[in-house]
């Protein structure tokens, strides 16, 4: 009997594929290991179910995203989490973030979580990410408050949680899963148990249906290769004015006539998201120079 699933883990050789309420343990068909063909956590693919529950993986669909870091297939949902303070947000890593998710298909959506410490300190940076177009929601996974726009935000679909260290990832994970025990605190302890363990990356399942991976995804330490016109398409306010500029590949840096400059000046674009762009455009180019 063929049924089709995802795979939610892989370790040793066995294939854990998730299909409706089951679980099952499947091994790959010969002939993707002779083709070096590889399986990722949330591919999709059709399997051969073998009497006594266990499967066989007879062929893997073709997917929609591959994320790098960590390695999930079909992400189509990526989580930037920054917390109200302790730390304070970061607009430049929040932008950054943003930039790596569009860059790899995934829709980005912003959660800044600790809000019982005070969601009116970030008020304006909130309005600024609603404005630009993007989901925002407001957590605490203290006291629960949010929790259920976020689980209706990430309901079907696959997701990675990113942000710095500190946020509330673990802490969020933990408050959206039933039964889901991963440490939470300071920073050196959860080093610590990095240390001893192999994590292999899992993709757990929310009870309103959707998969989340346990383990946070991108880097902000490194941009992903672009060009440099390429870095505007990632910004939503952008791309709803470039058109207005008078020159096609217009950088909205030392152009004239440019329309993104114009809407800067007239507030309609908040300064501070322009001079991140204008920071990562300045990155972009040095790396472009070293390619
Ligand atoms: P991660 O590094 O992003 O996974 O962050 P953790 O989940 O480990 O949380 C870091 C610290 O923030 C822990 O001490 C948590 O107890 C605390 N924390 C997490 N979420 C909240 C929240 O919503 N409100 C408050 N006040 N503290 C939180
Ligand atoms: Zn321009």
């Amino acid at each position: 009997m063929l049924r089709e699933g995802t795979v939610v883990k892989a370790y040793g050789g066995h294939y854990y594929v998730s299909s409706g309420e089951e679980i099952h343990d499947c091994a790959l068909r010969g002939r993707f290991r002779r083709e070096k063909k590889q399986v990722l956590v949330g591919d999709r693919v059709t399997f051969r179910l073998q009497p006594g529950g266990q499967g066989v993986i007879e062929e893997v669909h073709p997917r929609r995203t591959t994320l790098v870091r960590p390695p999930v297939a079909n992400v189509d949902r990526a989580l930037i989490v920054f917390a109200v303070k302790d730390p304070d947000p970061n607009t430049f890593l929040l932008d950054r973030f943003l930039t790596q998710a569009e860059h790899a298909g995934v829709g980005p959506a912003i959660c800044f979580n600790k809000v019982d410490l005070g969601e009116e300190l970030i008020r304006d940076m909130i309005g600024a990410y609603r404005q630009a177009g993007y989901p925002v929601v407001c957590t605490s996974a203290l006291d629960d408050s949010g929790l259920d726009e976020l689980r209706a935000l990430l309901e079907g679909h696959i997701t990675v949680l990113a942000g710095p260290s500190g946020v509330g990832k673990s802490s969020l994970l933990n408050a959206l899963v039933p039964g889901l025990n991963l440490k939470t605190g300071d920073i050196s302890r959860k080093l610590g148990r990095g240390r001893h363990t192999t994590r292999h990356v899992e993709l757990l399942r929310l009870p309103g249906g959707g998969l989340v991976a346990d383990t946070p995804g991108f880097s902000s330490l490194y941009l992903p290769e672009m060009k440099r016109e390429e870095l505007g398409e990632f910004y939503p306010e952008i791309v709803a004015r470039r058109d207005g500029c008078r020159f096609t590949g217009c950088l909205h840096f030392q152009e004239p006539d440019c329309a993104v400059k114009k809407a800067v000046e007239e507030g309609e674009i908040p300064a501070f998201r322009y001079e991140n762009y204008l920071r990562l455009l300045q990155e972009v180019m040095e790396l472009e120079r070293r390619y």
